[in-house]
């Protein structure tokens, strides 16, 4: 059974037509990632899909509930958290301070926000290490790891990951890409969009190639990874 499902979806920035009729099955226990250029529209498909961004047409589902018309508070509330392009971590606060941030909707509980705490520095004992420490003296990957533990504070069923590659040094992005496969083997399901179409089509299940506000190509991963238009357009080879 899907977990997310957009359907014909369109987008527009006033007079620009962003998105065109793009649908998007995302099954529960899945990785699907979305590769594109810059500028294919990646980026616009996770904002509509969390809220952020208004369609002109078409239907986002998380399952069965109507996302467009949902607040992106309250579609939080209903299992999804976004990690958005370029980390976006609160700078002058604390990286637990950052973390509390992500458990907002448990506000009133405060428990349940000490629990989620713990749990994230279970996963990345090295944001407890650095826990007293403001979030913009982090290095980028720690900054990336501290976008994925504060969405984890929210215990969503889907994780939105927006380029969670984007500026760092191969070795981080491994790690980056392992720690995903990580969280993803511990029952999360994964949306990634990424222009590191090699490393994102060597963990995902299911692709879709945006080009243009397009879906050009879907379909099994390690297919679409051997496919020939593929390795000449977004594999280098
Ligand atoms: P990147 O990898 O660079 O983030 P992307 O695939 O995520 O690229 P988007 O950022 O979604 O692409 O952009 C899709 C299209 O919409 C582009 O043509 C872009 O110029 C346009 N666009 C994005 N944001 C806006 C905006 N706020 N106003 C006008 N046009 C925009």
């Amino acid at each position: 059974m899907n977990l997310l499902e957009v359907r014909d979806l369109n987008v527009h920035y006033g007079a620009i037509h962003a998105i065109h009729d793009v649908s998007i099955d995302v099954e529960a226990g899945q990785i699907v990632t979305l590769i594109g250029a810059n500028g294919a529209g990646k980026t616009t498909i996770l904002h509509t899909i969390s809220g952020l961004h208004k369609a002109t047409s078409g239907s986002v589902t998380l399952e069965g509930h109507d996302l467009i018309k949902t607040e992106p508070s309250k579609i939080v509330t209903l299992g999804m958290a976004h990690v958005p392009e370029g980390r976006h971590v609160f700078a002058h606060m604390t990286v637990e301070e950052n973390l509390e941030m992500g458990a907002f909707i448990f506000s009133k509980n405060k428990s349940a926000t000490t629990e989620s705490i713990q749990d994230v520095y279970n996963r990345f004992p090295r944001l407890k290490e650095r826990r007293r420490q403001l979030a913009g003296t982090l290095s980028g990957g720690e900054q990336q790891m501290l976008a994925v533990g504060r969405a984890l504070m929210a215990k969503p069923k889907l994780l939105l990951m927006d380029e969670p590659s984007m500026g760092l040094s191969p070795i981080l992005v491994k790690e980056i890409f392992k720690i995903i496969e990580e969280v993803h083997k511990q029952g999360i399901t994964v949306l990634l969009v990424e222009q590191n179409a090699k490393m994102a089509l060597s963990i995902a299940d299911k692709a879709y190639v945006l080009e243009t506000g397009r879906i050009k190509m879907s379909g099994d991963a390690k297919e679409l990874m051997s496919n020939d238009d593929v390795r000449k357009a977004y594999l280098g080879v």
